[in-house]
């Protein structure tokens, strides 16, 4: 494994220099915790940028004329690896809080009956549905399954993404979730960005458990979380909390055991419809996820806290939804906001974090700027991991995407295509070409 070998040796210095704009993503404000309301769109931007990364850290942040005078990078130029940045901008590598990887294909009936009109049972009658990736993942190697979440973690580090958060949930049984999460773990120490693993054995209530979900609760209670903990293959517990799949109850009773075996957890919350958050505040949830469907009385609490609300709008492009997650409301009521993909082979096949900030842009009326907030800073808030990722700030990771576009509006901008030239992953320069 050609990584491990490389994260052995610690990435040499690098100084990006020349970038026409930019990002820091440095807080304008004191306030701690996730940005909210107007700070979402301050991105902190310097021109004629430079940013020097040591051991797969951020050592300095800058504009070029500064970098170039420095003592240090004079004495060491030579041994600098240099990317010139001109005609380009920088900005922290992108957050991706919501994946869905550990899938064996695409689920192409599903995509052809819906446009025909197909019902969701119509759709599991000719084979596709959840049903057709869970017996794929609960057939396959965990080797074969771990060489799917490389190539996806590999295509997602080309769109400029370089924190990905992985979740497990097409297998539902013991040892199916647990050799996802195997799968995670194993990608991950192939793959020179971060990986954070959530267990979604919680994802839908298996056929066999039909009628008796209690029985597949406690399952996943009493054997999945605690053999995850116990084998440190996750850090989030993720629960799908909607009409079909688990209860607000059943919801908490997971939290609790997740809790239990310290863990923390996050949900996927209002998708389809509305369910009322303030009891799960007690289990100080990362992230409540799609929130297309948000009680009235549940904003002024969220603006309080720093459960992020993540929403992932290429699952409602994909289902073509007429309607999207208000972002404004949220926004403006100061709710913290992330940005993520939602890569599943089900409802939303897209690696790409500029494609879900083109949405947000075009279907929810977010800024360019609040996009890229919500995309990198705020998406790491989502996975607990501001203190290391999400901004370009000295002492944090060195994460960060370079884009062939002289303004960064430019990036939701051109929807469809990659303009990610390069992305450095904890010190790891990876170029696209
Ligand atoms: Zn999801």
């Amino acid at each position: 494994m050609s990584t491990t070998k490389r994260r052995s040796q610690p990435p040499k210095a690098l100084l990006l220099i020349n970038a026409d704009q930019l990002l820091t993503l440095r807080a304008a404000s004191a306030k701690p915790g996730p940005r909210r309301g107007s700070d979402l769109k301050e991105l902190g931007i310097l021109k004629d940028g430079a940013v020097l990364c040591l051991g797969g850290k951020i050592v300095s942040v800058g504009t070029t004329k500064d970098a170039l005078r420095d003592p240090w990078i004079k004495r060491n130029r030579a041994r600098i690896t240099e990317i010139d940045c001109a005609g380009k901008v920088v900005l922290p590598g992108f957050v991706d809080s919501h994946t869905h990887p550990v899938f064996v294909g695409p689920r192409l009936v599903d995509f052809e009956k819906r446009i025909e009109g197909a019902s969701y049972e119509e759709i599991a009658a000719a084979g596709g549905g959840i049903q057709s990736s869970l017996e794929a993942v609960r057939k396959s190697p965990k080797n074969a399954l771990a060489t799917k979440v490389v190539t996806a973690l590999q295509d997602m580090a080309a769109h400029g993404t370089t924190t990905v958060e992985a979740k497990s949930g097409y297998g539902l049984t013991v040892e199916s979730e647990l050799k996802s999460l195997g799968a995670i773990k194993n990608a991950a120490s192939r793959w020179p960005g971060t990986v954070v693993a959530t267990l979604l054995g919680a994802h839908v209530v298996p056929k066999e458990f039909k009628g008796c979900s209690q029985k597949y609760v406690e399952i996943v209670c009493k054997e999945m979380i605690p053999q995850a903990a116990r084998r440190r293959l996750a850090q989030f517990v993720d629960v799908f909390c909607e009409q079909g799949a688990f209860t607000p109850e059943e919801t908490e009773q997971i939290f609790e055991a997740a809790r239990q075996h310290g863990l923390s957890v996050r949900a996927h919350m209002g998708q389809l419809s509305e369910t009322v958050l303030w009891p799960f505040m007690r289990f100080d949830p990362a992230s409540f996820d799609h929130m297309d469907h948000v009680n009235e009385d549940d904003i002024p609490q969220l603006a309080k806290r720093d459960t992020v609300a993540t929403l992932v709008p290429g699952a409602n492009y994909f289902l073509s939804l007429k309607d999207y997650p208000n972002a404004r409301r949220l926004i403006d009521a100061g709710v913290p906001v992330a940005l993520a993909t939602d890569y599943n082979p089900g409802t939303s096949p897209t690696i790409s974090m500029p494609m879900a900030m083109s949405l947000a842009c075009t279907h929810m009326k977010m800024s360019p700027a609040e996009t890229v907030a919500a995309a990198t800073i705020n998406g790491a808030w989502a996975l607990r991991l501001a203190d290391r990722k999400g901004s370009i700030e000295p002492g944090k990771d060195a994460d960060l995407a370079v884009f062939d576009v002289k303004d960064y509006r430019e990036i939701p901008y051109w929807f469809g295509a990659n303009h990610c030239a390069a992305t450095v992953l904890n010190g790891v320069a990876a170029a696209r070409h």
